[in-house]
């Protein structure tokens, strides 16, 4: 028998409401020893779906008013009992109840724990659940909505339709193999190699879905690049809404690399404000210049500064020059002065330019626009089921693999028993990535990323 788990659900804070969560066989029976309705109501002869009001008592001593939420197996997140206390949201008073649960036959639940077993109890599949993780650390509207996307089984519905057609494929290989006395079709290999094209086809939007939703999550490490004085901080700080980096203008002051998050729409920006890439003597500016270039080759997103009060000046091209093949975006500021700035350089090397007013704020759309098509989001529907995790992709990418085998056996005209194996191959990446096939390992490993409490 599965031992019955309990921990604190709500966050490791004061807050208005504490939710203390009990799970499994004998739920109801551990909260009834804490919990005393103040109607005389029995916890053990409560339907699911119901609440009641009391007070939480630990050796006859009153903890808390909480309210009991009883749901019974196996209609509940987990599939089994639960009960879930709400009490007051004070660090102490959580804590409190939660021993009192210990107390009384609970044990602590692991990280992720509740989520696991409703895994292993059907409720949910692997992409499924972690896509929970997913949606409780998403910082944007777009990872939200990819993460409750993968909550609601689009990624697994996406990667169900492919494994059928598949197994389908693979069903007929084999009766056509096997029974050559039955009347079955025979097999055309080109409408096999079709399918296989199709199936690889999907599987290779799947991986490309990644990367842009990872960007999504964790953001992307970006760098603002320009000589001193063209609004590095200034744009920074549109950015960040906020006074972060310090804004003067006696050129070359901003020396360190500063490091923060930014919203920019929907994608997290990991921001560093740089020193200018210029030529100077000072052997403290020297570093930070030398670091400045080493991150330039490094991030994902360089935003290049230019002053369009002032000519393009040979620390500009310097900087220029160093940004071949970088996903760059050229920032004209400072558009409200009047203009100075022969931009042709700039346009012959850099794709992507906005112009922009830092201090009025213009242009800043814009600018959003422009990164998310330079980082690749700009495309991703999140709504329709993405690859959130390595664990996810690594099997997509299996899966992949094993279709260009099958597809390179039939255009060698390799026997149809050998691409059979390779498909059945690509099948069960695919039962492994959906977690239908899945080793014991495998599932601790993805449970063990989660939290203590969900
Ligand atoms: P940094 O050295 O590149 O970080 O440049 P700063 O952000 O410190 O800006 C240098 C000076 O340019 C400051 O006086 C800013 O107020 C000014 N500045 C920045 N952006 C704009 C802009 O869009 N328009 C105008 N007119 N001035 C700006």
């Amino acid at each position: 028998m599965e031992k019955t788990i309990a921990a604190i659900s709500t966050a490791n804070g004061v807050g208005g409401i504490g939710v203390i969560r009990i799970s499994g066989e004998n739920a109801l029976a551990v909260a009834e020893k804490v919990f005393c309705s103040v109607n005389n109501k029995k916890i053990e002869e409560m339907k699911g779906y119901t609440a009641a009001y009391g007070r939480v008592t630990d050796d006859g001593e009153v903890i808390d008013e909480a309210v009991a939420l009883v749901f019974r197996a196996p209609h509940s997140y987990t599939g089994e009992d639960v009960v879930e206390l709400s009490c007051h949201g004070g660090l102490y008073v959580t804590k409190r109840v939660l021993r009192a649960v210990l107390k009384n036959g609970a044990v602590p639940a692991e990280a992720g724990e509740f989520t696991k077993r409703a895994f292993l109890n059907g409720k949910l599949g692997l992409t499924e659940a972690e896509a929970v993780m997913d949606i409780i650390s998403a910082r944007g509207s777009q990872s939200a909505r990819a993460a409750l996307s993968c909550r609601e089984g689009k990624l697994r519905k996406r990667i169900d339709k492919v494994r059928d057609t598949l197994v389908n494929a693979a069903a007929h290989l084999s009766a056509w193999a096997d029974y050559p006395e039955e009347d079955i079709p025979e097999v055309s290999t080109e409408q096999l190699s079709r399918t296989i094209e199709h199936c690889k086809e999907e599987l290779r939007e799947l991986l490309n879905s990644y990367d842009a939703g990872r960007i999504m999550r964790e953001g992307v490490d970006t760098v603002i690049a320009g000589r001193p004085n063209v609004g590095k901080s200034t744009i920074m700080n549109l950015l960040s809404g906020c006074e972060r980096s310090i804004v003067t203008n006696i050129p070359g002051t901003t020396r360190d690399i500063i490091e923060e998050t930014v919203m920019l729409g929907d994608i997290p920006l990991r921001l560093s404000d740089t020193a200018g890439i210029h030529a100077t003597d000072d052997p403290v500016e020297l570093i930070g210049v030398e670091r400045a270039k080493n991150r330039l080759l490094q991030a994902g997103l360089v935003l290049a500064v230019f002053d369009s009060s002032r000519p393009l000046s040979e620390d500009d091209k310097a900087l220029i020059d160093l940004l071949t093949d970088a996903p760059a975006l050229a920032v004209i500021n400072k558009t409200d002065l009047p203009t100075k700035l022969d931009a042709t350089y700039i346009q012959q090397h850099i794709k992507h330019i906005v112009m922009l007013s830092a201090i009025a704020g213009e242009g800043a759309e814009e600018l959003e626009r422009q990164v998310a098509e330079i980082i690749g989001t700009s495309g991703l529907d999140a709504s329709q089921g993405i690859l959130a995790t390595e664990r996810q992709r690594s099997a997509a990418e299996a899966a992949l693999h094993s279709l260009s085998e099958a597809a390179e056996a039939i255009r060698l005209g390799v026997t149809l028993d050998a691409v059979t194996v390779t498909i059945e191959e690509a099948i069960d990446h695919l039962l492994e990535l959906t977690g239908e096939r899945v080793t014991e390992t495998v599932v601790s490993q993805v449970f063990s990323h989660f939290c203590v409490g969900k």
